[in-house]
């Protein structure tokens, strides 16, 4: 039988995430390329958190470019979102808007596992006196828990991804153990950090590894959808699997308000689609 998924295949904590969601999800989303209307998903509030979010991640982006943070802050007064403004506002205030050290914003790194790219497009990535972290901004309504967060596929791909593409040199750096950074703009005193060692990123391999085989081994009947009807509610392809039509309160996104964050900045959205 023909492969459905091409070799150049780009593997990201995104589609690898929706997979763990829901196997028919990930086949709709990334094989067959579905793009379902969002007036027929009628969730306006996600959409408004996710786009403001979007909106945020660009102007973080754009102060670690250089640019003058009264010009943002000015774009931010703009938005019509207000909570845009408040969000830049804390970041500005808080320590992480002058790390120190070599920063690289909105930067992609790529290695390859079971013949497939895995990339990473990390908010930023600090290099500070040898020491690595991967910084994420996130806008939540409720404060992830961190063992909700070390499950995600991110807090796995993103130090496995860096550690193989930098511990490649050696000479630059003594790549023993990563952190990744969550940094909640409705939350800024209430970091999380998750560390991570080589024992770690070896476990993280095996465990993608088998991922991607499994994914690379269904056929289309394989990827069906989960047993868990709740998910469907935060679903765009709800309709489409007759999972319902009405969507789901954001007040009452508590445990799958991680369900994936691909379109957090708008390059996501093209790079996390990729080829097949
Ligand atoms: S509606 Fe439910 S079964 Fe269908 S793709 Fe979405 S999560 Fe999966």
């Amino acid at each position: 039988m023909a492969n459905l998924i091409s070799p150049d295949f780009t593997f990201t904590q995104s589609n690898l995430q929706t997979f763990t969601y829901c196997r028919r999800r990930f086949y709709l989303r990334y094989l067959k390329k579905l793009i379902w209307p969002a007036q027929l998903v009628g969730d306006q509030q996600y959409a408004q958190d996710r786009d403001a979010g979007v909106r945020f991640h660009r102007l973080v982006h754009q102060h670690f470019l250089g640019f003058e943070p009264a010009l943002l802050r000015k774009v931010s007064e703009a938005d019509p979102d207000p909570r845009v403004a408040t969000w830049l506002e804390t970041f500005l205030s808080s320590q992480m808007s002058t790390l120190e050290g070599e920063l690289a914003p909105e930067a992609l790194y790529t290695t390859t596992l079971a013949g497939h790219p895995l990339s990473a497009k990390v908010d930023l990535l600090q290099m500070n006196s040898g020491k690595i972290k991967i910084y994420d901004w996130k806008t939540s309504r409720q404060l992830p828990k961190e063992t909700s967060l070390k499950k995600q596929a991110q807090s796995r791909v993103y130090p496995l991804v860096i550690s193989r593409v930098l511990g490649k040199d050696a000479a630059v750096f003594k790549l023993e153990n990563l952190s990744m950074v969550y940094w909640e703009a409705n939350f800024p005193d209430q970091v999380i950090e998750i560390n991570s060692s080589q024992d770690d990123w070896q476990k993280y391999e095996t465990e993608i590894t088998a991922s991607i085989e499994l994914i690379l081994s269904f056929q289309v009947e394989e990827f069906g959808k989960t047993p868990d009807i709740r998910k469907c509610a935060w679903c765009e392809y709800r309709s489409y699997c007759l999972r319902g039509k009405a969507a789901q309160s954001p007040e009452d996104n508590m445990e799958f308000d991680l369900i994936d964050d691909e379109m957090k900045i708008p390059g996501d959205t093209v790079e996390s689609w990729g080829s097949v």
